[in-house]
């Protein structure tokens, strides 16, 4: 099975030669389990899987698209609205469906938005493709023209792109959250994201950074508005010894990354204690040897240490003693969240802990809120938690991933604060720019260059479908107020007006824009290239609905 599924996706990824090897030198059986579709019908085949994926996501677009209710194969149900949770939860079978789905994948990763867009993007290109191949275009020249009319277009978004104000950096984010929580929530939540994003702004890091700085503690006083960002660590737990001190205006904190406990020790003990049947022998080393580790601890100052696993009882009455507050079991990413807070290193070895291990805090405290002991944790630096607050648990759910959302754009929209009319604004506008542009190029291309600009037209339509207007007679409306007032006009799928985007408000990001447009076409061109697919035949699976209705 497995090896059937491996030669599926490589047919699919680099065509019959590779394939045909694959099959020979491997699997001679395999090819009796597998289809085989040639020339324009893997394109059709391809082009029609991708609308069939695009179409389960069409009606989520915009601030008026609906949410979807899916049932996973544990019979867990999301409700949603985001494309690219569909597209994830769906299983689906087909290669060039996957290619899909990981085109959305990665806009969710590079740019935490614009997933749906970029799949009917993706769809969009292929019927046109398949409707030039129809009249006789060759892929070839349709590739070509697809990739003229991508890089025409992205020198076009820096065209129309303004630098944002603050004022549009709130727009924008909250132009993300539309359709998916309510416009006061997205209002505390955009305050909260850019707050948390502008602490952020010089911080190097991976396209998780703002995950892995921000941890997120859901709360269950108070309502949503309430939820704040607090320029510190909050963890729900306990310290060690209640006797220890919980408060403190700052001081030395040290970071172990393991326990603070013997062992090796104990496995010698073992042998030991069978051979000589000395216990207390055993029980004073192990003593002494924790007491050397506390005091290397205390020597340097240290008054608060977070230790990974666990504590050995013997330590807690030393640690009193030097006047060390402990804490443990963390989850590895609160350590090193705390480390960059504190400049802590995380140490293996307490053993060799050095003055250059430990790090400082100003402040912490240890308080019992809503019934549990929270340990809060402040330093000078790029670490934070936000408090999500909500009066229900699936409340608190949505925050969090309304919070989710919006910090992710944020993050990335102070790093390059540009942005561009929504509403289909941006799209109308390259559509319009990409029919005269395409006079100017040569034969053939010109008619990939205006089917790469009907395909754009999808978004407009898509959000005047969902908004229950008439797509048509709003992409002529759009297109003639564009003639007018330009490229920053688009529709407001609230009102139905079609007005300046920047004024209403309703601003895409640039980088969300250009990675759909980019992942969109790259995935188009990379179905474009195949002309031969390997269709192993996969046993069907029915999906088990027996506990779909659990509610909790
Ligand atoms: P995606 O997964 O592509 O981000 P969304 O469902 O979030 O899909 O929809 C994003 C689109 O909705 C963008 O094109 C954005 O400009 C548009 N949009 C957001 N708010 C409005 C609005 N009030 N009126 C019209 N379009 C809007
Ligand atoms: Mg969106």
């Amino acid at each position: 099975m497995r090896a059937y599924l491996d030669i599926r996706y490589i047919a699919f990824k680099a065509g019959l030669w590779f394939a045909a090897h694959m099959v020979e030198s491997e699997q001679d059986v395999a090819l009796e389990d597998t289809d085989r579709i040639e020339g324009r019908s893997a394109l059709v085949n391809n082009t029609n899987a991708t609308l069939a994926l695009a179409s389960a996501v069409r009606s989520t677009l915009g601030p008026r698209g609906s949410d979807k209710m899916l049932v996973d194969e544990n019979g867990e149900i999301v409700v949603t609205n985001d494309g690219v949770t569909v597209l994830e939860t769906a299983k689906v079978e087909h290669p060039t469906a996957n290619l899909l789905i990981a085109t959305s994948s990665a806009q969710d990763r590079i740019a935490r938005d614009g997933t749906t867009t970029s799949v009917l993007l993706t769809a969009e290109l292929l019927r046109n493709a398949l409707e030039l191949s129809r009249i006789g275009v060759h892929p070839t020249i349709i590739i070509n023209g697809y990739q003229i009319a991508a890089e025409e277009s992205l020198s076009q978004l820096d065209e129309i792109a303004r630098d944002a104000s603050d004022e549009d950096l709130m727009a924008a984010t909250a132009t993300t959250m539309a359709g998916k929580i309510d416009t006061t929530l997205a209002e505390t939540m955009t305050g909260l994201a850019l707050e948390a994003a502008r602490t952020l702004e010089n911080e190097e890091g991976g396209d998780d950074l703002e995950r892995i700085r921000v941890k997120r503690l859901k709360m269950t006083g108070g309502v949503a508005a309430d939820s704040e960002i607090i320029h510190g660590l909050m963890l729900r737990k306990q310290r060690l010894d209640f006797t220890t001190d919980g408060h403190s205006n700052g001081g030395k904190i040290a970071i172990i990354d393991g326990g603070l406990e013997n062992r090796e020790l104990e496995l010698d003990a073992q042998i030991e204690i069978r051979s000589t049947g000395v216990l207390s022998g055993f029980q004073e080393r192990k003593s002494a040897k924790l007491a050397e580790q506390v005091a290397s601890l205390s020597s340097l100052g240290v008054d608060l240490i977070c230790v990974r696993d666990g504590i050995a009882d013997e330590a807690t009455p030393l640690l009193k003693e030097a006047g060390i507050t402990a804490y443990r079991r963390f989850e590895r990413e609160d350590l090193e969240r705390l480390s960059i807070l504190t400049n802590a290193k995380m140490v293996r070895d307490v053993n060799r802990i050095s003055a250059d291990d430990v790090g400082d805090y100003s402040k912490r405290s240890a308080d019992k809120i809503d019934d549990a002991w929270h340990v809060r944790i402040d330093g000078g630096r790029g670490a934070m938690t936000a408090l999500l607050r909500g009066t229900t648990p699936i409340m608190r759910e949505e925050v969090n991933r309304a919070f989710d959302d919006a910090l992710g754009v944020a993050f990335r929209l102070v790093r390059e604060p540009k942005v561009l009319p929504g509403g289909g604004g941006t799209q109308t506008h390259l559509a319009r720019h990409l029919r005269s542009f395409a006079t100017t190029q040569k034969g053939r291309e010109q008619l990939a260059i205006e089917g790469f600009a009907d395909a754009l037209e999808v978004i407009p339509r898509v959000l005047a479908e969902n908004a229950g207007l008439d797509p048509i007679d709003e992409i002529l409306a759009l297109s003639a107020a564009q003639a007018e007032h330009g490229a920053w006009y688009g529709l407001d799928a609230m009102s139905g007006e079609k007005s300046d985007m920047g004024d209403s408000g309703i601003q895409d990001p640039l980088f969300v824009a250009r990675q759909a447009l980019t992942g969109a076409t790259e995935a188009a061109i990379t179905v474009l290239r195949i002309d031969d697919v390997l269709w192993a035949h996969v046993e069907p699976k029915t999906p088990d609905w027996s506990n779909q209705i659990d509610d909790d």
